[in-house]
């Protein structure tokens, strides 16, 4: 079986400093993998150099192809939506105005129409807010209009990170909940970062962690959670 995602290799640079030292990993279609790691790991980093949005040396292949060294919108066109942190939605404007952006090189207004549909059976909230300006949401509305945004592009991987990041324990997992149907009923894989272990384990099917840039463990998530070190350093028990 081909995997939907395979790194291989994968090494980052900013300027001189190296971020990322070979790291590889793979993800299978429809699966959801969680990148665990403390602060400064490497994390974001990799989801980025997935995306050619920072200097990359390696391989990295996405449903067989080779994409690295890609422009960034080719790989996004390919299907791999890139959630970032702080998660990137136009402040000024409208909820609707943000996820019609997100469709616009798509064009058929049926198709778009039948997405923002979709969109909203999954975050109703964002429907209520639909002529409210981004900037004026709540932080987990913020978040979901990002994670909706990234929807609106039909992809087949989102690569999220930290959706969790700064919200109320409530609002996470409502987000989550959601996140694990979009998997199970749109059928979108996800390479998830975070830093709430606990929770990215429980949605996750697989996990590496990362350790100054290198993969220094990996498994399925029930074997990641068991582990005495992942128990300690990043479970608290
Ligand atoms: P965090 O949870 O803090 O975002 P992370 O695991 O996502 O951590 P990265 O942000 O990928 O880690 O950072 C990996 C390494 O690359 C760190 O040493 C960081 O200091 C460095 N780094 C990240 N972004 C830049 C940048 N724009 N310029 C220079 N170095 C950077």
């Amino acid at each position: 079986m081909v995997a939907l995602l395979e790194v291989n290799g994968l090494r980052a640079f900013y300027g001189q400093t190296q971020a990322l030292y070979d790291v590889a990993f793979a993800l299978e279609q429809g699966g959801i993998t969680t990148l665990l790691g403390a602060n400064g790991a490497g994390k974001t980093t990799t989801l980025r150099a997935i995306c050619n949005m920072v200097r990359t040396e390696g391989r990295v292949a996405f449903d067989g192809q080779p994409i690295t060294g890609r422009a960034t919108e080719s790989i996004v066109r390919l299907g791999v939506a890139h959630v970032p942190e702080g998660r990137g939605t136009f402040t000024t404007l409208t909820v609707e105005e943000n996820l019609r952006i997100a469709a616009y090189t798509r064009g058929r207004s049926a198709e778009v129409k039948r997405d923002l549909d979709q969109v909203f059976e999954y975050f109703p909230r964002l429907r209520e807010r639909i002529q409210q300006q981004a900037g004026t949401l709540s932080g987990g509305e913020q978040q979901m209009l990002a994670v909706s945004r990234a929807l609106m592009l039909r992809p087949r991987l989102m690569l999220l990170d930290e959706p969790s990041f700064g919200l109320a324990p409530l609002i996470v997992q409502e987000i989550f909940r959601i996140l694990r149907r979009i998997n199970e009923e749109s059928k979108v894989s996800m390479l998830l970062v975070e830093q709430n272990a606990a929770l990215a384990l429980d949605l996750a099917d697989h996990a590496y962690v990362l350790e100054t840039g290198r993969v220094v463990m990996a498994g399925p998530s029930s074997v990641v959670k068991n582990d005495e070190n992942i128990r300690k350093s990043y479970l608290g028990y």
